[in-house]
């Protein structure tokens, strides 16, 4: 099986300051479709770096970076954007949501670059049906301070779904919720991974971490542990109200 994203002896030096900076010496990783990883670490370990790399918001110093088998590490600047564009899509820990702007257009938006040619009509569809999938199509037309923190990172989700991604990269996408929103996003992420979609997060919290399927730990800008998790937990009752929705949904054929 092809690995959607193989990192080879990813090294990355930050050259700014008087003494350079070694914030990833030699990761070497492979994440096969359909896993949900999580990336953990102390701070300044270079989960941050990592990503952004992985995200290709960064070139590494050396090594080389297969995403869905393109090698990332040797595209310039508006390659990498295009790449990102139809391969990636990001999820945030401060949602990152246009305060004035529904959450149908925030949805919308990834849809505007990238030349995709689609017809205002066609893009409303697909924003609402990435609506539909995070459970939130009847609050569309809903601004953002008219959201709870967990809505919020939900439309921010349907966002980062909108185009379709291979992956979904998450900083911290829990960091802003409390524990209960928190296991409910996770069952989102959860439900996404079960269709098919790699996801990878970073995030400080352990408990947070079981309910990913892969462990990995970073210390100093090195992989120091990658296990899989035993004894996965799953966010039951987040499901269960999904299902829910989607049969209220198909009920009333809305
Ligand atoms: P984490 O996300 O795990 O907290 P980072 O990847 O942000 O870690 O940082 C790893 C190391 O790289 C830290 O020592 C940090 O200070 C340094 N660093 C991060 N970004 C930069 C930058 N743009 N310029 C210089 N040093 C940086
Ligand atoms: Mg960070």
């Amino acid at each position: 099986m092809a690995a959607v994203v193989q990192l080879e002896a990813i090294q990355k030096t930050y050259n700014s300051g008087e003494v350079p900076v070694h914030a990833v010496r030699g990761v070497s990783l492979s994440i096969q479709r359909g896993e949900f990883v999580a990336l953990m670490g102390a701070s300044g370990s270079g989960k941050s770096t990592l990503m952004n790399m992985l995200g290709c918001l960064d070139h590494p110093t050396s090594g080389r970076y297969l995403l869905d088998g393109i090698d990332a590490s040797a595209l310039d600047r508006n390659a990498l954007a295009d790449i990102r564009n139809q391969k990636l899509g990001f999820v945030f820990q401060g949602f990152n949501l246009l305060s004035r702007t529904t959450a149908l257009e925030n949805v919308e938006l990834p849809m505007l670059y990238g030349g995709r040619h689609l017809t205002a009509r066609e893009m409303r569809e697909r924003a609402l049906h990435s609506l539909e999938i995070v459970g939130l199509a009847e609050r569309s037309d809903h601004f953002p301070n008219q959201l709870s923190g967990g809505q919020q990172q939900r439309v921010a989700i349907a966002r980062a779904l909108v185009n379709r991604p291979e992956v979904l990269l998450a900083d911290e996408p829990t960091g802003n919720l409390d524990s209960k929103t928190s296991v409910e996003v996770m069952g989102v992420f959860q439900k996404l991974n079960d269709q098919g979609i790699t996801i990878i997060m970073v995030t400080h919290e352990l408990d947070i971490a079981q309910y990913c399927k892969r462990n990995l730990i970073l210390r100093d800008g090195r992989l120091v542990s990658d296990v899989q998790v035993k004894d996965r937990l799953i966010s039951a009752t987040e499901l269960a109200k999904l299902k829910t929705a989607e049969a209220d949904a198909r009920l009333t054929g809305n």
